[in-house]
């Protein structure tokens, strides 16, 4: 788009379909197709007693007729209260929402599967999450261009910058073809994708929307075909759904991943971009979600992208003050964030809140608290390739007083 900058990027944002619970299906297929939700343990407990990831980890039901569930049994090991968090689609077809308790969604749904999340250190065990997680992102990376930049942005998103990539193989192949003969063979590898191109018109076919093919619409298209064949690869080699979003940033290439879940693909192409955005609400754009994203909305009386993209950018400015400009840009979709090459998390973290009478009150509580967290990132950095932390940050919470965190360098050895 913005003539004059840069060439076009082609962006990818991967997403895990409700990746926690398609974890637990791997490792339990009899949990697919059934109403799953995973859940947290329950944060009341003094201990958490350690329940690993091979353990069977459904939570079980006493027979009806006790207490204040009745209808329908209690939890035998006073998880009942647990939190969940991760839904399965199935479970949300059945009201099922993230954060209702084990007790809330058996209410709902009788045939409910909870499974409680693994537990190590006094606290959750992500673990297994991360480790299919590097799986999926190792197997994406195998099928991309090699110049492919790669960002872990989470334990199940991750960004693709495929734009090297992408204008290597386009330079090549226009040696001996035409952006028209490309565009129709990139249409016929998508046909396994379940790729959709963001728009107003679901029924226009696919060609119709890519064209004209111009070089930036054919390299976006070839974008789409790699995401396809790398998700499909997830799906059928590792069995774990994703969808996916290609656009010319990440703010796009997120949003279109977002758009047609689970298990497909959304292509947001330049032409579409404003008819996209238009009817959304501003929340929904990366980092005007939050306390900023409430100014604006206040400032300019409006929950609407299209709104604001009408108008006057004077009046906007002038009403939002610093930041009016990046409000602008994101409401017209422009994005100059790069993809940053990374595919461990910069820094691990550890952290167990102790509330009401669990509070710590002795220094050998704290202490023997304080090995248990340490214990933990020092296997996490062990379980990332022998990571070697360079700083190392304390924070405590405390009452009255608030917070408090000191921040050192850690000898090299
Ligand atoms: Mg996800």
């Amino acid at each position: 788009m913005a003539e004059g900058k840069n060439r076009q990027r082609v962006v990818a944002h991967i997403d895990m379909d409700c990746f926690y619970c398609g974890v637990e299906a791997k490792l339990n297929p009899e949990l697919l197709g059934k109403p799953v939700v995973v859940v947290q343990y329950n944060s009341s407990a003094k201990f958490v007693k350690t329940v690993s990831a091979h353990e069977n980890r459904i939570l079980t039901t006493k027979p009806k007729g006790v207490f204040k569930h009745e209808k329908i049994g209690t939890f035998s090991d006073g998880d009942g209260y647990a939190g969940s968090i991760a839904v399965n689609y199935e479970a949300r077809a059945a009201g099922i929402k993230r954060g209702m308790t084990a007790y809330d969604c058996r209410d709902i749904c009788e045939d409910i599967i909870c499974v409680r999340v693994p537990t190590k250190f006094d606290k959750p065990d992500l673990a297994i999450y991360r480790k299919y997680g590097q799986e999926v992102l190792a197997k994406l990376k195998s099928l991309m261009p090699k110049e492919t930049i790669v960002e872990r942005a989470s334990i199940d998103e991750m960004y693709f910058d495929l734009t090297e990539g992408i204008s290597n193989i386009l330079t090549e192949e226009l040696k001996t073809t035409t952006l028209e003969h490309l565009a129709e063979s990139y249409i016929n590898r998508l046909s396994d994708a379940c790729c959709y191109v963001a728009g107003n018109t679901q029924d226009i076919p696919i060609e119709d929307k890519i064209k004209p093919f111009t070089y930036n619409n054919v390299a976006l298209l070839l974008g789409a075909v790699l995401v396809g064949e790398g998700r499909n690869a997830v799906i059928n080699e590792l069995e774990l759904s994703c969808s996916g979003g290609i656009g010319e940033n990440k703010l796009l290439a997120k949003l279109g991943s977002g758009m047609n879940k689970p298990k497909k693909q959304t292509l947001v192409l330049p032409n579409y971009t404003a008819a996209v955005l238009a009817p959304l609400p501003i929340k929904k754009l990366r980092s005007l979600g939050g306390k900023f994203g409430k100014e604006v909305r206040e400032a300019l009386d409006t929950e609407n992208i299209g709104e604001i993209v009408a108008m006057d950018p004077a009046t906007v400015r002038a009403a939002v003050g610093d930041g009016a400009d990046s409000v602008l840009n994101l409401c017209n979709g422009i994005c100059a964030e790069p993809v940053q090459p990374r595919v461990a998390p910069e820094s691990i973290g550890a952290s167990r809140r102790f509330h009401g009478k669990n509070q710590l009150r002795t220094q050998p509580d704290v202490k023997s608290r304080l090995t248990t967290l340490i214990s933990d990132i020092i296997e996490r950095c062990e379980e990332d390739g022998g990571r070697v932390p360079t700083h190392m940050v304390v924070g405590v919470e405390a009452e009255p007083g608030g917070k408090t965190s000191k921040t050192g360098g850690l000898p090299r050895t």
